[in-house]
């Protein structure tokens, strides 16, 4: 049989349809039953496909995904947890316009030691908002690389902290960040930052401090009021702002400044910066010795 005899036999019954009672009566009402079904998850679409029993024709419909539904702590479907295993766990977190989450509190954490996730409900945790940490009493801190920022007063007042490892992507610390953290004797400040809040350390108990390369203003009262000894500079400070080093007369004695004698003069508003001429400068240094 060749193709074309082929084609006219197969379209005979539909030609002899035609003839006989009309195009309308031809084509009838499907009766569409569920032929399979996949349900939803928490994170995957569903789907059901409806077959008709009269010509076989089918269809699919799509079922959106559910989401987590997050009671105590994980998803009450699928069991997955808020904060992955090995973090602290009882912190509030808010969710921000980008997509990310800030810890906004202590909530219910008791601990001493806080591990911050990197992540909550599946996204990142970017920042520390404002006054989070706030008066609490935790004795040390690590803080996740996803973090970015840190709020105002986000750690100010925690009389007991003693250790914050800080993230190695923090671009910004905000005013009196660990201001009057009066345990806090040091913290290592990543050279990702470049942009430091007026007195975060002031009244803190740092004994030195490095101010990462980059640094172009060393903002009014940033170790005002601190126990600083020893100070590392980078050749980068321009500018100084207003009581940087006010009440540190009694035991700031070294600076060590990366640049030299002449851009140090240069510095704009040193001589308001409470910074006493009993200290010694040490040029062209590379770190605290
Ligand atoms: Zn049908
Ligand atoms: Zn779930």
């Amino acid at each position: 049989m060749n193709k074309r005899t082929k084609i006219a036999l197969l379209s005979l019954p539909a030609l002899l349809c035609f003839a006989l009672i009309g195009l309308s009566a031809c084509s009838h009402t499907h009766s569409y039953e569920v032929s399979a079904t996949k349900a939803a998850t928490c994170t995957e679409e569903g789907m059901t496909a409806y077959t008709c029993t009269g010509c076989g024709e089918s269809y699919s419909e799509t079922l959106p995904a559910l989401g987590h539904d997050y009671v105590g702590g994980a998803c009450a479907r699928c069991g997955l947890a808020e904060i992955p295993e090995g973090y602290s766990v009882g912190l509030d977190y808010e969710l921000l316009s980008n997509g990310s989450y800030a810890l906004v509190g202590i909530g219910n954490f008791a601990g001493e030691a806080l591990v911050l996730s990197p992540s909550y409900r599946g996204a990142a945790v970017t920042e520390i908002g404002e006054g989070a940490l706030s008066g609490s009493a935790i004795v040390s801190a690590v803080l996740p690389d996803s973090v970015r920022t840190i709020g105002k007063n986000a750690f100010s007042g925690c009389a007991s902290l003693s250790s914050v490892t800080l993230p190695q992507s923090l671009a910004s610390l905000g005013e009196s960040a660990f201001a009057n953290c009066s345990a806090l004797e040091e913290i290592a400040l990543p050279d990702t930052l470049t942009s430091l809040g007026e007195g975060s350390f002031r009244f803190a108990a740092l004994r030195e401090l490095s101010l990462p390369h980059g640094v172009q203003e060393i903002p009014a009262e940033l170790v005002a009021w601190s126990r600083i000894e020893r100070l590392f500079l980078p050749a980068s400070v321009e500018k100084v702002g207003a009581d940087a080093f006010q009440g540190c007369g009694g035991t700031l004695q070294n600076v060590y400044f990366a640049g030299t004698e002449a851009m140090w003069k240069d510095i704009e508003g040193l001589y308001m910066s409470g910074l006493f001429s009993s200290v010694t400068v040490h040029f062209e240094a590379d770190a605290l010795p």
